[in-house]
């Protein structure tokens, strides 16, 4: 199929981007990499009247290094942080993720911010951002708003970002140098979404233990203090002692009910933690 007729602006600045969004009456729609928009736009899912394409504006793609923190541009692909382009405080968790998205083509193109903003539940990005406590920061009329990646989504493909905003950054806390982490995508073959993801991260220094259970059909499940679930203590051995029942509840109350699902998220959040405590 071909999409409907629409028409085109590419803005150089977010305050020109944020004046089309505004004035459109929500019948436009932002366009990154165009990785998702575009097959939803040929199939007639979308049929915006304008398409706003945001990736030739500069303060998209910028990168802030804070004492405590990294901001990264929405429209940074993919392959830009696989190919280290960004600063890595994080003992390359992010490269490991960006590098297991799709294939080359998809993350020559695909942007974190146009990843989040379509809440695949089995995406790569709302999983592991999740994980790291991270911020999405929206450009809205109003100034920016910073929403934590983890109450980003509500469910499948619906996100708390209103129709007038658009994603300008993410904000991601650096870990220390003693921190460890874990992450887990199981997918059939390479190149493919996930079909299950599992994330630990440890990083006693700054007082976070957190794990992330993801692609489960709706949005990450997410545990600040992932503690209890390991018998209190981050150990070589702490894959084998995972509360198993205390994470079926976590599924329960996602209303997570299919056996394979369940089965997948077990594995995948004990090989996480085994990647993480690996010595
Ligand atoms: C074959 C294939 C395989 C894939 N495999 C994976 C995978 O394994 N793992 C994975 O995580 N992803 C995967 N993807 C998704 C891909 O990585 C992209 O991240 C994703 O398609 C969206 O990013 P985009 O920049 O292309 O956004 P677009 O397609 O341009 O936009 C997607 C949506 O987000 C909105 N949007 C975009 N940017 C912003 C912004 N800054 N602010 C507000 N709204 C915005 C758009 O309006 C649209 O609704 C795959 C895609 C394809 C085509």
């Amino acid at each position: 199929m071909k999409p409907v007729a629409f028409d085109y602006e590419r803005p150089t600045t977010l305050a020109d981007a944020a004046m089309l969004l505004g004035q459109s009456n929500g019948l436009s729609k932002v366009l990154a990499g165009g990785q998702s928009l575009g097959p939803m736009l040929n199939l007639r899912l979308a049929q915006p009247d304008l398409l706003i394409d945001i990736t030739s504006i500069a303060e998209l793609t910028a990168v802030h290094d804070s004492s405590d923190h990294l901001e990264v541009g929405a429209c940074l692909t993919h392959a830009n942080i696989e190919d280290g382009r960004i600063p890595d405080h994080f003992g390359g968790l992010l490269q490991r993720v960006a590098g297991r998205i799709a294939y080359r083509a998809v993350r020559n193109r695909g942007t974190v911010g146009g990843s989040l903003a379509h809440a695949d539940p089995a995406a790569d990005w709302l999983s592991a951002l999740s994980l790291m406590g991270a911020d999405a920061v929206l450009a809205t009329p109003r100034g920016n708003r910073a929403v934590a990646v983890a109450d980003l989504a509500l469910s499948s493909f619906t996100t708390v970002i209103r129709p007038d905003e658009i994603i300008r950054s993410v904000r991601i806390p650096k870990l220390s140098a003693g921190a460890r982490w874990g992450f887990y995508k199981f997918s059939q073959k390479a190149g493919e979404f996930a079909h299950a993801i599992g994330g630990v991260l440890h990083d006693p220094a700054r007082g976070r233990f957190r794990a992330v259970i993801g692609a489960i059909e709706t949005a990450p499940i997410v545990v600040a203090d992932a503690s209890a679930l390991f018998g209190g203590r981050f150990a070589p051995d702490m894959a084998e002692g995972l509360d198993e029942p205390a994470v079926l509840k976590l599924l329960d109350g996602k209303n997570v009910r299919d056996d394979y699902i369940r089965h997948l998220a077990l594995v995948a959040l004990k090989r996480a933690a085994k990647q993480a405590a690996a010595p």
